[in-house]
């Protein structure tokens, strides 16, 4: 087994384009073989109200977990199931857990949780994944206003994107900006598109305190934010400083992990029954 992991890192991180190509292939396959396994799965990273530490919402966020390698991170194997088209698949399943488990939400008495999920630009080249979206919904009986999908920003740059976008927007899903601040983005077509939200990246929050360009950044974006009446996620909070700040210039919610890491079903549903009324620990 430490033989496998110990080429599995020494090929994701060498140049030598040999390297690269046997290693997009290993993915490749494992991918595969991963989605008939269903050893693909959704874990689940709670997001708080900024001022009262409540839950909000929960983003879905990719897991594999193979038998010998164990957990494989979603930046070694979403850039290789974006190539290969396997992505399309990986989306669809994701999709489908986000509404399951808003359903589930929906039963235990957590309904006002919305659910967020990461859409690849690569699902968005035809409009396999509205269709999917419209039967999913109606197969779950899910609010579609509880459904959010996260974009990033060079997603928007594409006309055809932009404009699927605009059709999932019709259903009553909600579209969020993910990483805001890293890509281009086209502020014309933030003002136009369906958006209803931007998250900060964490790089910001990381370098707060250290970084004063980084600073002026995250101001900037809270105020275009707020100008074009977009709600505000900050991502990658790891201390309480750093939750202040960004709670006092005005950041609606919090995700990160000074407030809870991504988790498996279980034991996101224990953490919210133990933090029904906001978590007074926090403070
Ligand atoms: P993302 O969508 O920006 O998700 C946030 C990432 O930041 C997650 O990494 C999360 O675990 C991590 N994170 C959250 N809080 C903190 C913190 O306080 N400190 C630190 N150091 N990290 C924090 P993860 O789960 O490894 O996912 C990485 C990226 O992979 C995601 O970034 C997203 O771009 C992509 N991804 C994950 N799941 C999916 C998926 O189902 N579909 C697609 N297309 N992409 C996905
Ligand atoms: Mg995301
Ligand atoms: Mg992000
Ligand atoms: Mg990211």
């Amino acid at each position: 087994e430490s033989k496998r992991r110990g080429k599995y890192t020494y090929t994701f991180y060498s140049n030598d384009l040999v390297d690269v190509v046997r290693y997009r292939l290993f993915i490749e396959q494992g991918l595969r073989k991963a989605l008939t396994e269903q050893s693909i799965t959704a874990h689940w990273q709670p997001i708080v109200d900024g001022h009262s530490g409540q839950v909000v919402g929960v983003e879905a966020l990719c897991r594999w977990i193979d038998k010998d390698v164990g957990m494989v991170s979603p930046d070694a194997f979403i850039p290789v199931a974006e190539e290969t088209g396997l992505i399309q698949s990986i989306g669809l399943h994701m999709l489908r857990e986000s509404c399951m488990l808003l359903k589930l939400l929906d039963e235990r008495g957590f309904s006002g949780i919305r659910v967020a999920v990461n859409v690849s630009g690569a699902q968005l080249k035809d409009s396999e994944i509205l269709d999917a979206l419209n039967e999913i919904i109606q197969d779950c009986q899910i609010n579609p206003a509880h459904l959010e999908m996260e974009v990033t920003e060079s997603t928007l740059q594409s006309e055809n994107a932009a404009m699927l976008l605009w059709q999932i927007r019709q259903t009553g899903v909600n579209i969020a900006i993910d990483d805001f601040g890293t890509g281009y983005s086209s502020l014309s077509r933030l003002a136009e598109m369906a958006v209803s939200k931007l998250k900060i990246d964490r790089t910001f929050v990381d370098s707060l305190g250290t970084d004063s360009r980084h600073q002026i950044i995250i101001e900037a974006i809270i105020n275009l934010a707020r100008s074009l009446g977009l709600l505000i996620t900050a991502e990658g909070i790891e201390t309480k400083e750093q939750w202040h700040y960004l709670r006092d210039k005005g950041v609606h919610s919090m995700q990160g992990y000074y407030f809870a890491k991504p988790m498996p079903l279980n034991d996101l549903l224990r953490y919210l029954s133990d933090n029904k009324d906001g978590n007074h620990n926090l403070f």
